[in-house]
């Protein structure tokens, strides 16, 4: 079977929407024909500086979550990332064969960045990407499921492999991105030009698994639109309905067209309350088993466990043929 790797940082207590549709609905379909690699990856997570206790919970909400939305910890490997130490190993022989100059036009860097402010920016965040790069070539990946926002990454991930294989010799498998084209991003529901994200400044506008249900009814009900009053998918003109679409399309499986058709006519209100019931309908059960699983943890750290001793196997194979190529003397 090919390969897929693809990681979610733990920098929230709880996965959000678009976490859901970029990536996770998309997991639990592709691990059938993958063998795939899903991690809940916490070394990138402190790039953010959280708070450490709160770093361990979230670290486990995430992998709960996973499997609570239908990741098999028997199908998938499915643990965490500091679990499996070649991953900053592999990622500090990449930091130098990459340019600086080329890390720093990495936009989420700059977004991220320039949210943070000068003083509050790590080198850490600006070597992210490296490490992401060592995430997926540690495992001979074939394909990264990934949203939008991460295609940048792993352009990068594959000029690294490549510029490794003709400078050392053919050692990385050079991944390709699978991107889901219409529900690929989804916006903040206040700020419907940026992307819906854990680390946002303020929680308003984002869905997430884990709040009550009535939490996410307020936020969706409040979801900025625009006073054109119809309902149609226009990107640039109608930036919050065509997000309410994608979403709304996203959860029920309906078609956009079809979604349009059927509320053409009607008020905002009642698209909202259609997205509000189409969301809580697939929001419900991962919430309710997700917090089942998070009332056993020893059962879910020693799966988790099992799933580390799967994933160094692999991961020490290839790091130990990096090493060798890069010239590092075998202990
Ligand atoms: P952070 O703000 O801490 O970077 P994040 O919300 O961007 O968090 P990540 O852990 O960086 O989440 O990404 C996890 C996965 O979710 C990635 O595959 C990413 O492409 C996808 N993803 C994140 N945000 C969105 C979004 N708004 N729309 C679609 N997919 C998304
Ligand atoms: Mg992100």
């Amino acid at each position: 079977k090919p390969v897929l790797f693809s990681g979610m940082q733990p920098s929230n207590d709880s996965l959000h929407l678009g976490n859901v549709v970029g990536a996770l609905q998309q997991w639990v379909a592709l691990q059938e024909e993958y063998d795939a690699y899903y991690c809940v990856v916490d070394l990138h997570a402190l790039t953010s500086s959280p708070n450490p206790d709160e770093l361990r919970a979230r670290t486990r909400s995430t992998a709960a979550q996973y499997i609570a939305a239908g990741i098999d910890p028997a199908k998938s490997t499915l643990y965490v990332q500091s679990h499996v130490p070649a991953h900053a190993q592999l990622s500090w022989v990449l930091n130098n064969i990459t340019g600086f100059g080329e890390a720093g036009r990495m936009t989420q860097f700059k977004d991220k960045s320039a949210r943070f402010g000068a003083d509050s920016t790590t080198v850490g965040l600006f070597t992210y990407p490296v490490l992401m790069a060592a995430d997926i070539l540690l495992y001979d990946t074939n394909v990264v499921p990934v949203g939008e926002d991460q295609r940048q990454h792993l352009e990068l991930t594959r000029d690294l492999a490549g510029r490794f294989n003709s400078r050392f010799g053919d050692t990385f498998v050079i991944p390709e991105p699978i991107i889901l084209k219409q529900t690929a991003k989804i916006y903040d529901l206040q700020n419907p030009t940026a992307k819906m994200s854990k680390s946002a400044e303020s929680e308003a506008g984002l869905i997430k698994v884990l709040d009550d249900p009535k939490v996410n009814q307020k936020k969706i009900m409040r979801a900025v639109t625009d006073d054109d009053a119809s309902i149609r998918f226009d990107r640039d003109a109608k930036p919050g309905i065509s997000n309410l679409l994608t979403i709304f399309s996203a959860m029920s499986g309906w078609a956009i067209d079809a979604i349009v058709d059927e509320y053409a006519g009607r008020g905002y209100g009642d698209l909202k309350k259609g997205v509000v019931e189409a969301v809580h309908a697939v929001f419900e059960p991962i919430r309710v088993r997700t917090l089942e699983l998070l009332d056993d943890p020893a059962e879910l750290d020693r799966l988790l466990a099992v799933n580390a001793e799967k994933a160094n196997a692999a991961a020490e194979k290839t790091l130990a043929i990096a090493y060798e190529r890069v010239g590092l003397l075998r202990r």
